[in-house]
């Protein structure tokens, strides 16, 4: 593949213990050997594979710093490729002179992405494992982590796959069938066909159901504290960053604007946005605020309402309430340190005298807590993860489709294999079979990579970090 010798400094710019200079192609280990000199001497070329040198870096009769090398000579590398690694002192300036050095004596600096590139253009990984090291290194949580190695080891590939050698059997089986008509009969195909497209039909709603806890998963999960003044929004927000962010007053409707967080919840991402106390109001700031609750209410994945169970529920918690139908909703009956005005049964019995319809699913959970004390933190992640996590995707074991071009592609292969459903219920000729199967099985084909264009596959690296 391409054979010129890339180099890039792979840790962060900034004061740390070690940087790592890294060098890949023809001429890694040559252009190392210029500026490397080994304690006790000889060259690295002489070296076996998978060795570690000490020594030093030398530039323009220069000493630049004692360094460790890593020696991995293809095939035995992430690229594939004869790879050099220089550990040095992780200091801005140190990791650029040794950079420096490196391209001067013949790499060019890489671009950005273009080691994984060629870890996938050299065939170690295919398209959507290289794509999950970028999913990796961004993981903000213990979820997103686990699934993105799971994608990374090969895991949605080797689905991917499957599916895509069942669909190539069949139209091999057609495409043979239809031109040797008197060896290889068709006679009640369509029925058989008709098992085997409903199969991989399955398995790829499935694979797209769990997209949007990859969703989920990559951007957290946006959730809205609402109540009224004074419940305590601005205390459960604080409680749930351990911090004092927002201001915690006993004035109602001091929260006027909305503050936005991002929290990592026992592993689930939450995008936390405490509004302005929902109430009537005759003040225009104050108004704003309340407009913006209802907004992000609609846009909202996850409601937390938070009633003051101190006092009795009125007519700004019913309206409020009505606001929060169809959503998922947990109710927070604040305030459980204090004597109890209003009762759960209570709050459950409002809700459901407001439900309007039967269809009308609300997915609702109601507990005491207490912002003050701490109180029932336990249940809300409980509660949190039930309603999002849990279901039929197992979300410890699959992998989960986090990325946007892999569910578009899947949503199209999808459509194909409905296609070919119709086809078959029509009783339509056989080549109108292969010709969608053939549509879903390169549609499938671009989530590991084949058949995709060159311009794809350089936005997807360009969008990588340096040195990686
Ligand atoms: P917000 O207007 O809904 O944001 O309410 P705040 O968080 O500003 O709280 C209003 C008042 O209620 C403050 O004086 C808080 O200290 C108090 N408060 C909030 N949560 C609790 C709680 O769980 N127990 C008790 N006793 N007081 C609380």
């Amino acid at each position: 593949m391409s054979s010129d010798t890339i180099a890039a400094v792979a840790t962060a710019m900034m004061g740390a213990g070690i940087g790592i200079v890294r060098i890949s192609g023809d001429q890694a280990v040559e252009t190392a050997d210029q500026i490397f000199r080994k304690k006790g001497g000889g060259a690295l070329r002489e070296q076996e594979s998978h060795t570690i040198h000490y020594g030093t870096i030398w530039d323009s009769g220069e000493m630049i710093d004692e360094v460790m090398v890593l020696l991995m000579r293809a095939p035995r590398s992430y690229t594939r490729e004869d790879t050099v690694e220089i550990d040095c002192h992780g200091g801005v300036y140190v990791t650029k002179r040794i950079l420096e050095a490196v391209i001067r004596h013949g790499a060019r600096i890489a671009e950005p992405g273009e080691f994984t590139k060629r870890a996938f253009l050299n065939g170690r990984i295919d398209l959507s494992q290289a794509e999950s090291v970028m999913d990796v290194i961004q993981a903000k949580n213990k979820l997103a982590l686990n699934n993105s190695v799971r994608q990374l080891s090969g895991m949605l590939s080797k689905e991917i796959q499957e599916i895509r050698s069942v669909i190539l059997h069949e139209i091999a089986r057609i495409e043979s069938a239809l031109d040797d008509p008197e060896h290889m009969s068709l006679d009640g195909y369509s029925d058989f066909l008709q098992k085997i497209v409903s199969e991989q039909e399955q398995k790829i709603r499935r694979l797209l159901a769990g997209s949007e806890n990859g969703r989920l998963l990559r951007e957290g999960i946006s959730t809205v504290i609402v109540g009224k003044p004074n419940a305590g929004k601005s205390s459960l927000l604080n409680a749930l960053l351990g911090e004092e962010r927002a201001i915690v007053t006993n004035i109602a409707g001091t929260t006027r604007d909305t503050l936005q967080e991002q929290m990592n919840f026992n592993g689930i991402l939450l995008n936390v946005t405490d509004t302005a106390g929902i109430r009537r109001t005759e003040d225009a700031v104050e108004r704003i605020g309340v407009e913006r609750s209802k907004q992000h209410l609609a846009d909202a994945d996850l409601a937390i309402y938070v009633a003051d169970a101190s006092t009795k529920l009125d007519e700004n918690d019913f309206e409020i309430l009505d606001l929060l139908t169809g959503h998922k909703v947990i109710i927070l009956l604040n305030k459980s340190d204090l004597p109890a005005v209003t009762t759960e049964e209570e709050i459950a019995a409002v809700v459901r005298a407001r439900i309007r319809s039967e269809e009308e699913d609300w997915n609702l959970r109601i507990f005491s807590f207490s912002a003050k004390e701490g109180e029932g933190m336990e249940r809300l992640e409980h509660a949190v993860q039930e309603m999002f996590f849990s279901g039929e995707i197992s979300f410890d074991q699959e992998v989960c489709i986090t990325n946007v071009r892999h569910q578009s592609a899947l949503s199209d292969a999808l459509a194909s294999i409905e296609l070919v459903k119709q086809s078959i219920a029509d009783a339509m000729p056989e080549d109108f079979y292969s010709i969608d199967l053939m549509n879903a099985y390169e549609k499938l084909g671009t989530i590991i990579g084949e058949s995709v264009e060159d311009d794809l596959v350089n936005e997807i690296f360009g969008s990588f970090c340096m040195g990686k």
